[in-house]
């Protein structure tokens, strides 16, 4: 199977959608995962007979039978981006493609039945024309885009699943900080890894999330906001956060962030900081940085700044590094100058407020 392939979506509209001024409403203050458009996307697929039946229909909850093989043996793979509000009140995705790779690239991982890449792209197409008035107008807000793949076959085997489900969903979000962007403080995890060599570091599946929670939940503990994780094996170079990728700014200009080695995600806007970094003529290194290094870097003023990347909050400096026996501040603890141009440079992009050189924004409406 290539990933050119798609299929003809059947829209069942939402016989009873959100009204209007309910729409507005909600859309005034949504926080981040906790309302929803009024419609789905979903498509399924069976061993012998590939992808079929691709639907828009009205969200609803999937009836599930108790031995649905995802529930037993977390086969499930999941993809996050945003839609933005353009200028002229059309909608743009920021390098949906990428997404639509690296989900391929999830499945293969969980020997799951690969979704064509098109057909990717065509479901968020499908879904934000029928939901395109839940898009946030307001600057800071987008429409985030949940695809996710699970094993739906009804058997109690371990095996992969002989049948797929593959949805899309959207929920309106607003700004990730709430009064500006503010350093976070971060929680160095030493009895939890998050993934190892060999393991499913590099795909994006719910399964990584579920084993980074309590080490989550530790970080919340000691008072810090997202947690570091460390390498499986030595349990002394960093990997990245919970959720998101990290990068480190030097005082001689250069930029850091460790090596795809499979043991971390390959984030899209951590692909895009380093090309937006080596346009601006910065010298960025995929190398192995060892916690030792990082703490001593910090103390020396080496060090000068640290930040985190992903979809949902783009970009955020880290300010304090905590762990069981002691903590550091990351300059003077606040953001960073060369964290915060990257930022505006790329949520320009985004947003299309600044031209865009990679060709990285797609029109959807
Ligand atoms: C999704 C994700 C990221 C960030 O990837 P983006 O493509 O930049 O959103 C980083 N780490 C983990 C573990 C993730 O799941």
């Amino acid at each position: 199977m290539n990933g050119g392939e798609t299929l003809d979506f059947e829209v069942r509209p939402n016989p009873a959608p959100v009204s209007a001024a309910e729409r507005s409403a909600l859309l005034a203050n949504p926080g981040f995962g906790r309302i929803f458009t009024d419609h789905m996307v979903t498509i399924r697929y069976a061993e012998g007979k590939g992808w079929y039946d691709a639907r828009v229909e009205a969200r609803a909850p999937i009836p599930m039978d108790p031995a649905t093989a995802v529930l037993h043996y977390a086969q499930e793979i999941f993809e996050g981006l945003k839609a933005y509000r353009a200028a002229d009140g059309g909608v743009t995705l920021f390098r949906p493609d990428a997404n639509a790779a690296r989900f391929r690239q999830s499945a293969a991982r969980m020997a799951m039945a690969p979704v064509p890449s098109q057909l990717f792209l065509d479901a968020l197409s499908e879904l934000i024309r029928v939901d395109r008035d839940w898009v946030p107008s307001d600057p800071e807000g987008s429409l985030y885009l949940r695809p996710f793949q699970y094993a739906s076959e009804v058997f109690l085997g371990v095996k992969p699943s002989s049948e797929y489900l593959f949805l899309v969903i959207a929920s309106p979000v607003g700004s990730y900080f709430k009064g500006g962007v503010k350093p976070v403080s971060v929680w160095v995890s030493r009895d939890y890894t998050r993934a190892a060599p060999g393991g499913t570091g590099a795909a994006k599946c719910g399964g990584n999330y579920a084993a980074s929670l309590v080490a989550q939940a530790e970080a919340i503990e000691h008072g810090c906001d997202q947690v570091v994780f460390l390498d499986a094996v030595e349990q002394r170079y960093v990997d990245e956060l919970g959720g998101m990728n990290v990068f480190f700014v030097f005082d001689d200009g250069t930029l850091l962030t460790p090596p795809l080695t499979g043991t971390i995600l390959p984030g899209i806007t951590r692909e895009s900081v380093l090309r937006l970094a080596a346009d601006q003529g910065l010298t960025v290194r995929e190398e192995l940085y060892s916690y030792e290094q990082w703490q001593a870097d910090a103390r020396s003023g080496r060090l000068r700044e640290a930040f985190a990347c992903g979809t949902a909050a783009v970009i955020t400096p880290i300010g304090v590094v905590r762990d069981r026996s002691g903590e550091f501040t990351i300059g003077d603890g606040t953001a960073g100058k060369v964290t915060m141009d990257l930022r505006e440079r790329l949520v320009g992009i985004q947003r299309g407020t600044a031209p865009d050189p990679h060709g990285w924004v797609h029109r959807v409406l």
